[in-house]
C-alpha cells in the first residue's frame, strides 16, 4: 500500500471518527460534508494509486438515513459539482425520502436492494434506475408496468456466496437478452455486492469477473458505455482498481448504522 493511499485512508477514518471526538451525532451536517469530502478524496487517491483511468462516481448508500439527511447529502454533492446519486435498499425508504431528495435539482435515486414483484409499482414511482435487476422474470414484470424508458443495471453474484442477491454469472446472457428485447428497459450497467473477505486477491478477482462480463456484453451488443457499480466503504479501492465506475458508500460517509 502506498504512502499516499495510507494517508488518505487515515484522513478518511479521521473523518469517520470526528463526530465522536467532537461529541456530535453523526447526522450533523458538518459530518456528512466531511464524510463526502473524505470519500471523494479517497476515490481520487485510489485512482492515482492504481493508475485507474475511468471516472468514478460516488453513490451514497442512504439506507436508514432520514429524508433531511438525504436531501442534505444531495445538496452537498450538487455544491461540489458531483453527480447526485443516492442509492436506496428499500422501496419504502425511497418513497419516504424521494420528495426531499427531488427538491435538489439533478438528483438521481437508484434502487440497490432486492425488488419484490409486489413493490414494482411503488418502486417505479420513486426511483430513476434499478441496479438490482437479477432475473428474466423480473425484467418482464417491470417492463409490463412501464410506459416510458427505464435504465437498469443487472446485478450479478460474482462472489459465489449463497447469501448474495444477483443472477449467477452463467445466467447473465439470458437476463441481458430479456432486457435488450424488452420494450422499455435500457441496459446501462452491472452491479454487484463484493465478496466479504479481507483477502485482496479474492475480492479483486470477483470484481474482475464482473468487469469481464461487462466488457464482453459491451462488445457483443456494440454498446458505447456500461457502468460498473461495485465497491463499498471497506473495499472501494479494490473495486476501483478493477474498473468500478460507481462506488456505493454508506458507512464511510454517514458513520455506523444504528437501525435496520
Ligand atoms: C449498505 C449498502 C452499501 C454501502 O455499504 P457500506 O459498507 O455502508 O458503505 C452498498 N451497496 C449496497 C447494496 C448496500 O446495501
Amino acid at each position: 500500500m502506498g504512502a499516499l493511499f495510507e494517508s488518505q485512508l487515515f484522513r478518511a477514518s479521521q473523518g469517520l471518527f470526528r463526530g465522536y471526538e467532537a461529541g456530535l451525532p453523526y447526522d450533523s451536517p458538518m459530518n456528512i460534508q466531511a464524510g463526502i469530502q473524505h470519500a471523494l478524496e479517497r476515490i481520487e487517491a485510489t485512482r492515482t494509486q492504481y493508475g485507474a483511468s475511468q471516472k468514478v462516481a460516488l453513490e451514497l448508500a442512504v439506507k436508514t438515513r432520514s429524508a433531511e439527511e438525504c436531501a442534505q447529502a444531495a445538496r452537498l454533492l450538487k455544491d461540489l459539482g458531483q453527480p447526485i446519486l443516492l442509492g436506496h435498499n428499500r422501496v419504502q425508504e425511497a418513497r419516504d425520502t424521494v420528495d426531499a431528495i427531488r427538491s435538489v435539482e439533478g438528483s438521481h435515486v437508484h434502487l440497490i436492494g432486492p425488488l419484490q414483484s409486489n413493490k414494482i409499482n411503488q418502486a417505479l414511482a420513486c426511483v430513476d434506475l434499478i441496479e438490482s435487476l437479477d432475473s428474466v422474470a423480473l425484467a418482464a414484470k417491470i417492463d409490463q408496468r412501464l410506459s416510458t424508458s427505464l435504465p437498469v443495471f443487472i446485478e450479478v453474484n460474482v462472489s459465489g456466496e449463497d447469501t448474495k442477491h444477483g443472477c449467477q454469472p452463467a445466467d447473465v446472457d439470458s437476463v441481458v437478452e430479456a432486457v435488450v428485447r424488452s420494450e422499455h428497459l435500457k441496459l446501462s450497467g452491472f452491479m454487484t455486492v463484493g465478496l466479504n473477505s479481507p483477502v485482496e486477491a479474492d475480492v479483486r478477482s470477483a470484481y474482475a469477473l464482473l468487469r469481464k462480463i461487462r466488457d464482453r456484453i459491451r462488445v457483443s451488443y456494440a454498446m458505447s458505455k456500461l457502468e460498473l457499480s461495485m465497491g463499498m466503504s471497506n473495499d472501494l479501492h479494490w473495486a476501483i482498481a478493477e474498473g468500478a465506475t460507481i462506488v456505493r458508500v454508506g458507512t464511510a460517509v454517514f458513520g455506523a448504522r444504528h437501525l435496520g
